[in-house]
Order: structure tokens, then C-alpha cells, then sequence
């Protein structure tokens, strides 16, 4: 059985489809890249899988082989599709330590501990700013706070939204790496979406290309590169 698997979901915004029929697979342990052009749908595709975006009827979300089409965001995320949307976004108002204990709601504070510890270990450039406001940090920090509430709640799949996104090469490059080894080392199941294939593809298992709302192309990575 997959973890999820999208059967047929379509979703359109004021009746202009935005995605038809999307039907894709993730297995336990699997990093999949979803590439493809601006506004051919990539986005779309993980909020609604994460519920933030309502589909049309027929169409199919599984978890673990449950349907979670018709669930609140908020159960979504309780069940462990972890989301970590374009744009950083972490709670501005509040500290790093804050930000990551909220994060921990899902699994409970106690067993979140380590995971809170981790996200020290692997950015370190948070440790020391523990009790800085979120809204402080810089655009890479708040990014690595982004990706390091989703660690801390400990996902079964967790969903990134270009994380690139108006980040430095040199930082960029700095989370594509920590990103590969935690995902490595954690046997993390990983939806990525990226506009720039050369960063997820390294740490990717497969791909699906996205083209106006469709998957135009799935294979390995491999097999997506030879056919370029
Ligand atoms: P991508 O992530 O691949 O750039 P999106 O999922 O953001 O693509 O967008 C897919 C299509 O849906 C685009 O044509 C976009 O303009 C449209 N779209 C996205 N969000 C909205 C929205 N909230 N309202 C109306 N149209 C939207
Ligand atoms: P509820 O309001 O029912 O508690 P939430 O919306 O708070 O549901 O989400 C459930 C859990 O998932 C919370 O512990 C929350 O902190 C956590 N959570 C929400 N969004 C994220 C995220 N982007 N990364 C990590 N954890 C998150």
C-alpha cells in the first residue's frame, strides 16, 4: 500500500481548473520531486492535499489507504501530512524555541524534545537565537525555523514548497544539504516542489512533471533526465 496517493483530483479556482485528474504515489520512505513550470498547478497540488484548497467531486486523497479528501486542514496535519508552505512561514510574534514547541503539539512536548534538539543540531544557526523573535531572523533562518517545525512534529510525509524562494545561493544550498541528510538518516517520506530541478533532483527518487494542471511525465530520476 502507498502512504498517499491521489486518485483524479481536480481542483479549479472560480471554475478555471487548476489541476485535472492528478493522480500520483508516494510509498513509505520515497523523496518525490513535483516540477514544472510557473503556474502549471504544484502548488495547488500540495494544498490540497493538505486540505487548504477544496477539490472537486470524485476526487481522491488516501492516507495509509484511508480517505482524507473531506478532512479539515488541521486533521490533516494532526493525522502527519506535514505542509511547509512557499515563503517561510513561521509565527513572527513569537520565539524560535516557541515556534518549535508549537510545532510539537502534534506528537506531544515530551517526545518532541529530541526532535527539538535535532533541529539544533542540524541548524545551528538557530541554537543561538533560542529567544529571538521569528520575525527577527533573516529570510534563510526563518526558512530553516519553516522546515524545522515540520521535523519536530515528526511527519509521515512531509510537503515542501520551494524552499529556494528568494534565498541566497549559499544559503540555499546550505538546506538542500541539511534537507538531503535529515531525509536520508530519517528515511523521511518527501513531496518537494521546486522550479529549479537541479536542487531536489540529488536527493529525489522520482519525479512527476506538472504541466496546466496535469502530470505530463513520472519516472525515475533517471529516467526524467534522459528524457530531457
Ligand atoms: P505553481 O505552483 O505550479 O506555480 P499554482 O498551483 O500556484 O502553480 O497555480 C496553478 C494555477 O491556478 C495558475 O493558473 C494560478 O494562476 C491559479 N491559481 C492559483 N491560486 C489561485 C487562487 N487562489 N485563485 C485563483 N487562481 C489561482
Ligand atoms: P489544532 O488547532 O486542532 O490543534 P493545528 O492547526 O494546531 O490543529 O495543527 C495540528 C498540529 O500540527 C499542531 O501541533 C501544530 O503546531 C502542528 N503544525 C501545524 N502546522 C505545522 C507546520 N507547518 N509544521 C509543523 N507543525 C505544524
Amino acid at each position: 500500500m502507498f502512504l498517499l496517493e491521489t486518485r483524479d483530483l481536480s481542483v479549479s479556482y472560480n471554475e478555471v481548473p487548476a489541476l485535472r485528474k492528478v493522480s500520483i504515489k508516494a510509498a513509505k520512505g520515497e523523496v518525490i520531486s513535483v516540477l514544472g513550470p510557473n503556474g502549471a498547478g504544484k502548488t495547488t497540488l500540495l494544498k490540497s492535499i493538505s486540505g487548504l484548497v477544496p477539490s472537486e467531486p470524485g476526487s481522491k486523497v488516501f492516507l495509509n489507504g484511508e480517505e482524507i479528501q473531506n478532512l479539515a486542514p488541521h486533521k490533516i496535519t494532526r493525522l502527519g501530512v506535514i505542509h511547509v508552505p512557499e515563503g517561510r512561514q513561521v509565527f513572527a510574534e513569537l520565539t524560535v524555541q516557541e515556534n518549535l514547541e508549537v510545532a510539537a503539539t502534534r506528537i506531544g512536548l515530551a517526545k518532541a524534545r529530541p526532535n527539538i534538539e535535532r533541529v539544533y543540531e542540524l541548524f545551528s544557526e538557530l541554537k543561538p537565537r533560542k529567544g529571538q523573535m521569528a520575525g527577527t531572523l533573516s529570510g534563510g533562518e526563518q526558512q530553516m525555523l519553516a522546515i524545522g517545525r515540520a521535523i519536530v512534529s515528526e511527519p509521515l510525509i512531509m510537503m515542501i514548497d520551494e524552499p529556494s524562494m528568494g534565498l541566497a545561493p549559499v544559503i540555499v544550498k546550505r538546506i538542500f544539504e541539511t534537507l538531503k541528510k535529515f531525509v536520508k538518516d530519517a528515511g523521511l517520506t518527501m513531496l518537494i516542489v521546486e522550479q529549479n530541478a537541479k536542487l531536489s533532483l540529488p536527493m529525489s527518487d522520482r519525479v512527476y512533471i506538472v504541466s496546466q494542471g496535469q502530470i505530463k511525465l513520472e519516472g525515475s530520476v533517471e529516467e526524467v533526465k534522459s528524457d530531457e
